[in-house]
């Protein structure tokens, strides 16, 4: 029986020189413009140079908000929210990592809505959010093409996601040019951060075919690029290839959503300060090895697509790029396990774990970091 759903309202474009190419978009979009990047972001991958130069040519008034910080908060998006309202924005452009692009989510809501931040979360806006415009410089969260915006809670001590239909760009720009400038252990942690959302989302208990199809597309994808990633050594078609693959995971996940993978992540990088991908990456292994008999044909074909010979020679590799031995208590990890059950994924991993279990596959894999 085949039985699907799929809606990603977005128009993308992809390619060098997509922003430029398609000037157009911008003055369709709307007359001022509120650009939100974070310190580096926006300059160094030259990204904003871009923009400015389009919106004014086409005179689109505008103001950069450069001040989103990394895993944004509460405040600062009401911050935003603010100044996107006192300038009279009537659309957003979000230029950056998903730091950037979540944030721009948030405002596009709070611009037009004066609620608190918190309320973000009932997913009712009374008006609609204003329309975004989503540049990502990173390759990893697939923000441009999902309705999520994941902030940092610091009243509940992880990271929540919200959004609905209307928080979805109405445009992203995918040029691969924008990752060049980034950094290798960034380009490595967001470039497993896109793999895990690949994989999680052929392992949900909510995947169907047409997400299957696209997650396999994006791991074979993926497998192109590891050897480069293992290297440290990466070129413009590596870039455009963890760009693409980025892209179609976040279709994937826009639907079908990630697994607790991702939910016991947010504690490793609330706590312990450790990177979004890089934290899935450490946590990987365990997770497959946990869920193995619950999924054992969807973990072999997903481990083979990647270019990975087995969960170990995966375990192997995330060891390689990501050195850092992270060690938590044993109270610690009690805590992150119970802060993991309170997220909504954890429901449809295929072997759905309680705190014990959750626990024991954190420990096991610090045991194993940094080795
Ligand atoms: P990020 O936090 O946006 O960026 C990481 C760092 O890289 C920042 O310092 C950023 O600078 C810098 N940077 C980004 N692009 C650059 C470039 N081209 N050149 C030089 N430096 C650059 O990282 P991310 O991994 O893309 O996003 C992580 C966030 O997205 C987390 O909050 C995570 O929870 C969320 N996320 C969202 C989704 C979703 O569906 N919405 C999915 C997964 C993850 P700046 O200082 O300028 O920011
Ligand atoms: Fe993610």
């Amino acid at each position: 029986m085949i039985e699907f759903r799929q809606y990603t309202p977005v128009k993308i474009f992809f390619g060098a020189d997509c922003v430029t190419k398609n000037a157009g978009v911008f003055s369709e979009t709307g007359k001022r413009a509120f650009i939100m990047t974070g310190k580096h972001s926006g300059k160094e991958s030259g990204a904003l140079a871009d923009v400015l130069k389009v919106l004014d040519s086409a005179g689109i008034a505008h103001y950069v908000f450069d001040s989103v910080k990394t895993n944004p908060g509460l405040e600062n998006v009401k911050r935003a929210g603010d100044e996107a309202a006192d300038f009279g924005a009537d659309f957003i452009v979000g230029i950056g990592g998903g730091s950037s692009l979540d944030a721009a989510k948030a405002a596009a809501v709070l611009a037009v809505n004066r609620m608190e931040p918190i309320l973000l979360y009932e997913n009712i806006f009374p008006v609609r959010p204003l329309p975004i415009i989503a540049i990502p410089t990173t390759a990893g969260t697939g923000s441009e093409v999902t309705r999520y915006s994941v902030l940092t809670r610091d009243d509940l001590e992880t990271k929540m996601s919200f959004g609905n239909e209307t928080t979805f760009p109405a445009a992203a720009f995918l040029d691969p040019a924008y990752t060049e400038s980034l950094p290798m252990e960034i380009t490595a942690d967001t470039a497993v951060d896109a793999m895990s959302h690949a994989l999680e989302g052929y392992l949900s208990k909510r995947s169907d075919k047409v997400s299957d199809m696209l997650a396999m597309e994006s791991l074979r994808t993926f497998a192109k690029v590891r050897t480069a990633l293992a290297s440290g050594k990466i070129d413009y078609t590596d870039r455009e290839n963890l760009l693409y693959a980025s892209m179609i995971a976040g279709i994937v996940i826009a639907r079908v959503g990630t697994t607790v993978l991702h939910a016991m992540g947010y504690s490793l990088t609330y706590f312990k300060g450790v990177a979004h991908g890089q934290a899935n990456g450490i946590l990987m292994e365990e997770y497959l090895k946990y869920n193995l008999d619950f999924a054992s044909e969807k973990i072999k074909a997903a481990l083979g697509a990647a270019g990975f010979e087995s969960v170990e020679d995966l375990g192997d590799f995330m060891r390689k790029i990501f050195g850092t031995r992270i060690s938590a208590t044993q109270a610690e990890i009690a805590d992150f396990a119970k802060l993991t059950l309170i997220q909504k994924n954890v429901k449809a991993t295929p072997r759905e774990p309680g705190a014990e279990e959750i626990a024991d596959i954190i420990r096991k894999s610090l045991d194993r970091s940094g080795e």
